[in-house]
Formats: structure tokens, C-alpha cells, sequence
């Protein structure tokens, strides 16, 4: 029997899948709301014709939806939501001989490992419309190989497989303390259990965080699963340490700050993470310090992805950290729950940072820069485009084109933390640290036989 439900009110396209193309998401799209349209106004009946429900997953290749029908609709859709999504993502199916199957193909659409996937089946016949009961699917990472286990500590729940079980319960120890005292720094709560996944190798680390990932990308959290990876070639053990209650802190700086309007200043995300690794930003105050000759970064220029390349990533991080610093000093521990609550509550980047410090934002960015005896980086003005790039018709008044309006919905991006070598290299740290990261780096290069 099937659920006495409304027709979803609210549905948009694909939620979890990058890969899809903008055309294909454009008529996805538009095919959607059709459907949805014309459903909005149908009355909803109970179903009798839902039998068996089930769905399995080959990680990398696809995701098999079944169902079993007593009779056959005239329209019949699987409706998908991933993770913690709102979207629904909506597939017609053709029933066939008293079932009917859906596959969707993850070698072309993307989906992260873990990623729990809720399903159900619409019917549609003679204007009534049926709702099967919901199904959940977690599309796991089963590649060949991956002989998972599992060990929960605290809100931690460490995976690995192979030899990588001593590791593994470490790090799930130091994420279940490093969340509680994020927890505590930032007032707010966990608001569910995290998964930390650690690969061995480079290829399978790789093969999970999928086709968009950074080559320099050591750890990686999508807090919207709430699940971290963790790849042990990232850096040597003391890098990973740090890193995994780096990761952690990701998520409940998710949980504190979550708000349907906008994603909080990136600096703030990555300094507060960046800074829970050991409670300090001493470190970090020795770059940034380093770096001033050459020109800091504006906050303002932080707040989305940051700058690609060693000293832009560097900074960016040890900048992040050195405000966060400042300000649990200057105005107290309080002032970064209140910073979170703000957020919450949809305040934007300058009203979160004065309802945490009481101060304007301009305020705190020049006392920071005036800690490092600089005044506030100015923009940088673009140079102009010649009229052939502008328009291609050598024209002064040529127009530029008008953006597309294309809804394309917001896939869930991960947040993607370097390796540490490349920290080490951009940091300048002391040759001793340099070597022997060199000399960890190709002991375990040869053990993996990768590179
Ligand atoms: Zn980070």
C-alpha cells in the first residue's frame, strides 16, 4: 500500500550528480517542472499497486532502482533526494511486464560515496496519484578490494580497510575529542554522526572524492553527508593527526552556521579548522609576518574558494587562522559562538562578525592588518578587455553577452584541504622538515609503488 501523500511541492533537478552538463540540466530541468506542474493539481489517492521495493549499488557504475507493480500506471516516476538535500530529482520510467527498473549511470553522474539516497515511486493514472512507501539506499564505496571495517568512537565512525587499522582508530579518537571541542568553541552541537572514510592509496582516495578533485587534495569533508576522507599518503603521521581534527571541525562549523542563504566567509570556515588543529595560531602569525613584504590578502577576497598555488594557499589559511585567533583573544571564546549563531540565524559576513565582536568588520580588518604594521589591501582593478575580446566586433560599443538564465542546482562541493608537502614547500618551513618529508614521501612512494 502506499502512502496518502501530497505531490511534492518542491521539485527541482538533479541534486548530488557534478557531472551533468548545463544543457542536459536545462532540459532536465524544464521536463521536471512540466511533470510537476501538472501534478500539483492532482488529487492524491492510495495505491495499491506498489509491491517489492529494492536498490543496489555498484560504487563508480550505477545505482539499480527496482519496483514491482500490481497494475500499470499510465505514468509512472522514481522520485530520488540525496543526502541532506532538499531537491528531488525525478526520473519517468517505463514499467515493463509488472516492474519496473531504473539505473542511474555513476560512471557519468557522480555521486559521493556515503551519499544516503532516499527514494520512492510516483504513480500516475486517470489524474490520481500514488506514492509508494520510502526506500534508503547508501551508495557505499564496495570497489573490489575495500574490505571495510568499522569502529565507532564517540560521534566518530572510522572506516578503513587493509592494514590500516591502528591509524584508523586514532584518528577516530582524535575526531570524536576534536569535535567536542569545537563543539564547545563554537556553542553549538553536533547535529548527527560522522563517517571518516581512510584510503590507503592515492587511485582509490582519488577514485572516491570523484572527477572535480584537486591533484593536491590530502583530506576532504562534504559536510552536507557529514562524512570525511582521509588519505594516508596525504602527509606524514603527525600531518594527519592535525588534519583529521581539521576535518572534523568542518562539520560542526557546518552544523553551527547552517542557513538556507548563504555559505559563511571561507577564511572563517578554514581559520577556525585551521586553528583547532592546535588551539593557536602561532604558526600561522610567522607567515602571515613573512608574507607582508609581498602583500596580504583582503578578507573580503577570502570569503569564497581560495587562491590556487602555494603562497595563495598558504596565506589564505594562515591569514584565516590569525583572525580567528585574534578575535577568541581580543573579545573572547563567546564571540565565535555568537559569530555561528549569527549565521544561523541568516546574518550575512559583516553582521555575523559584529554580532560575535560588537565591532564593524572594516573595524576588525584594520586592526588585524595594523597587528602586521600594514594598512588594508586595496582591490586590484582589473585592466580593461579590448573591444575584439569584449565582443569579437571590434566595436567600442559592443555589449557584453547577457548571462544565462539557467537554473542549474547547486551541487554539494566538498571542502578540500592540501597535502602537507605542498604546506611545507609554501611555508618555507626549516630544511630538516623539508627532507624529511622528501625522505617519507619516497619510502612510501616505493612501499605503494604509486607515486
Ligand atoms: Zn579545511
Amino acid at each position: 500500500m502506499g502512502w496518502l501523500t501530497r505531490t511534492p511541492t518542491r521539485v527541482l533537478g538533479e541534486a548530488a550528480p557534478r557531472a551533468l552538463g548545463r544543457v542536459a540540466q536545462v532540459i532536465l530541468l524544464a521536463t521536471l517542472l512540466v511533470t510537476s506542474l501538472t501534478l500539483l493539481a492532482a488529487p492524491v489517492s492510495a495505491s495499491s499497486g506498489f509491491g517489492a521495493l529494492t536498490a543496489d549499488a555498484v560504487y563508480g557504475r550505477q545505482m539499480t532502482f527496482r519496483v514491482t507493480l500490481g497494475s500499470t500506471p499510465e505514468r509512472l516516476e522514481l522520485l530520488l533526494r540525496f543526502g541532506g538535500d532538499d531537491n528531488t530529482f525525478v526520473a519517468p520510467v517505463r514499467p515493463a511486464g509488472g516492474a519496473a527498473t531504473y539505473v542511474w549511470d555513476a560512471a557519468q553522474q557522480y555521486v559521493t560515496p556515503n551519499t544516503r539516497i532516499t527514494y520512492r515511486w510516483r504513480a500516475t493514472s486517470a489524474g490520481i496519484v500514488s506514492l509508494s512507501p520510502e526506500g534508503t539506499l547508501v551508495y557505499a564505496d564496495n570497489r573490489p578490494g575495500l574490505d571495510w571495517h568499522s569502529t565507532q568512537l564517540g560521534e566518530a565512525t572510522v572506516h578503513w580497510y587493509g592494514g590500516a587499522e591502528a591509524q584508523a582508530r586514532e584518528f577516530g579518537a582524535l575526531a570524536a575529542s576534536g569535535a567536542r571541542s569545537a563543539e564547545g568553541l563554537l556553542g553549538h552541537d553536533l547535529a548527527g554522526p560522522v563517517d571518516i572514510f581512510v584510503y590507503d592509496s592515492r587511485a582509490d582516495f582519488f577514485g572516491a572524492l570523484g572527477p572535480g578533485a584537486r591533484e593536491w587534495t590530502g583530506a576532504a569533508t562534504f559536510p552536507n553527508i557529514r562524512t570525511i576522507f582521509m588519505w594516508l599518503g596525504g602527509g606524514p603521521p603527525s600531518y594527519l593527526r592535525t588534519a583529521v581534527v581539521h576535518e572534523v571541525t568542518h562539520v560542526v562549523f557546518y552544523d553551527a552556521t547552517n542557513n538556507p542563504y548563504h555559505d559563511p566567509a571561507r577564511w572563517l570556515n578554514e581559520g577556525l579548522a585551521r586553528w583547532s588543529e592546535r588551539q593557536s595560531a602561532d604558526q600561522e602569525r610567522r607567515i602571515v609576518a613573512s608574507e607582508t613584504s609581498q602583500g596580504l590578502f583582503s578578507f573580503e577576497a577570502l570569503t569564497g574558494q581560495f587562491p590556487i598555488g602555494e603562497r595563495g594557499s598558504s596565506l589564505s589559511y594562515a591569514e584565516g587562522a590569525t583572525m580567528v585567533d585574534m578575535i577568541a583573544r581580543q573579545y573572547g571564546r563567546g564571540a565565535i559562538a555568537r559569530i555561528a549563531t549569527a549565521y544561523r540565524t541568516g546574518a550575512t559576513d559583516e553582521e555575523a562578525l559584529r554580532a560575535g565582536t560588537g565591532r564593524a568588520a572594516a573595524d576588525l580588518y584594520a586592526a588585524y592588518f595594523g597587528q602586521y604594521g600594514t594598512a588594508v589591501p586595496k582591490p586590484i582593478s582589473p585592466e580593461p578587455l579590448l573591444p575584439a575580446a569584449a565582443g569579437g566586433r571590434g566595436s567600442t560599443n559592443a555589449q557584453p553577452p547577457a548571462p544565462t538564465a539557467s537554473p542549474s542546482p547547486t551541487a554539494p562541493r566538498p571542502v578540500a584541504d592540501p597535502i602537507s608537502w605542498a604546506l611545507l614547500l609554501a611555508v618555507g618551513m626549516g630544511g630538516a622538515a623539508l627532507v624529511s618529508g622528501a625522505l617519507w614521501l619516497r619510502r612510501r612512494a616505493g612501499r605503494r609503488g604509486a607515486p
